[in-house]
């Protein structure tokens, strides 16, 4: 960072510079609240800073001369409004993005983000996940640099979600089991190499892809003023979990925590790759639903889309509706377990579960309260995810975590 750099014209800003020097400690907290919508104002702005106005037009204009935000002076006064209106403040539309990255067990995708959780753009989705992880990072890679290149932004860094748990600090896909890469694959490093070897800016990756639909939640989605936001999801393949406090993933020590795939939730059930039998993994994902329903999986689509379009089309089957339930109650014992534990203020629901969510919500929340002391004393709210994409969205949260820290120091190089 030189911190003398200044990417305006000469001219300027002079004046909100000199009061800047009193307001750059707040120029990071003040874009996150414009990147989450909790400042759509300079004058809600102003407040939750706690700063004096000047201050705040300050960190404002200069957030806006770093191409991150829009500064409204003139916003159209709401009828009936008294006074003057605020400045609107909204993220920049043709500012930097980030590059997002997501492989799962029926494919990959490439998208480009921007603040506020916006998808820019995406590349469509390969089908074909390659045994090396190299050849699959560096092609979701190549479609992401195609991307920048199509639309001429600024890239801030890099972020990847992967259907494993990363151990960190090394950053290793500790059990991509549903991908044939080979376990403990160092996928943060690689994906690395991938983005200096495309000639990307910025900083690279890589996390669990559950951690980071939960991330993106937080900020963006269903999860929005939660303080202890547990997120449950089943990928294309298998069942995840994920908890943020306070606005910060819960990763555990070495970033392994919230496994909840494997709590068991029928002794008798099948057995898991995890060495153990009727786990969260096994018994209530997208292949356990088609199983249950007699439905021999093809091979023409993700197994996620297959279980979702039974569910959305044929309902009325008796067979559906029973394999359905079944997951329910299964899902609703895991989800009842983890809140005696965790005692969330709300729990979200992505991937398949969503869609059972949907599909019968009384019964689901009747089985976690019913099977949960703090669920029947206090009712834990369960939502739905609503972002679409969320994993990538939150890989994107990643490559975007430095400049919210720092906007200067991450953008003036
Ligand atoms: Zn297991």
């Amino acid at each position: 960072m030189s911190g003398k750099a200044d990417p305006r014209p000469a001219g300027e800003g002079t004046t909100s510079r000199t009061r800047l020097d009193r307001g750059r400690g707040a120029l990071g907290p003040a874009l996150e609240l414009v990147h989450t919508g909790r400042a759509p104002t300079r004058a809600v702005l102003t407040a939750e800073l706690g700063v004096t106005r000047a201050t705040a037009g300050a960190v404002a204009a200069e957030l806006e001369a770093l191409g991150l935000i829009r500064v409204d002076a003139r916003p159209g006064a709401a009828a009936g409004s008294q006074g003057r209106p605020s400045h609107r403040l909204s993220v920049a539309e043709d500012g930097p993005v980030a590059l997002a990255a997501q492989v799962h067990s029926d494919g990959f995708r490439a998208a480009l983000v921007g603040l506020g959780g916006r998808i820019v753009a995406t590349a469509p989705g390969c089908e074909v996940v390659d045994a090396d992880p190299a050849k699959v990072l560096g092609s979701v890679v190549a479609a992401g640099a195609e991307l920048l290149e199509e639309t001429g932004r600024r890239c801030v860094g890099a972020g990847l979600a992967v259907p494993s748990a990363v151990a960190e600090p090394e950053g290793l896909a500790l059990n991509p089991l549903h991908l044939a890469w080979p376990a403990g694959a160092p996928v943060r490093e690689i994906f690395a190499e991938q983005v200096r070897a495309a000639g990307l800016d910025g900083p690279a990756f890589a996390a669990n892809d559950v951690n980071l639909a939960a991330l993106a939640e937080h900020r963006h989605g269903a999860g929005r003023g939660s303080r202890d936001l547990l997120c449950v999801a089943t990928g294309h393949r298998g069942v995840g979990g994920a908890l943020v406090l306070d606005g910060r993933l819960h990763s555990g020590s070495s970033g392994l925590a919230l496994e909840v795939g494997h709590l068991a939730v029928n002794p008798e059930g099948r057995p898991c790759h995890c060495g153990s039998r009727g786990c969260l993994d096994v018994e209530a994902d997208p292949l356990a639903l088609l199983t249950a329903a007699g439905r021999a999986p093809g091979p023409e689509m993700s197994l996620l889309k297959q279980a979702d379009d039974l569910i959305h089309g044929q309902y009325d089957d008796p067979a559906v509706r029973t394999a359905a339930e079944s997951l329910i109650d299964r899902l609703g014992l895991g989800l009842a377990g983890l809140v005696n534990i965790l005692n969330p203020d709300r729990i979200i629901l992505g991937g398949l579960h969503r869609t059972l969510l949907e599909a019968d919500p009384d019964r689901l929340r009747a089985v976690v309260a019913d099977r949960s002391l703090w669920g029947r004393s206090g009712g834990v709210p369960i939502l739905p995810c609503t972002l679409d994409h969320n994993s990538l969205v939150g890989a994107a949260e990643l490559a975007w975590q430095p400049v919210l820290d720092d906007p200067l120091g991450a953008l003036v190089r």
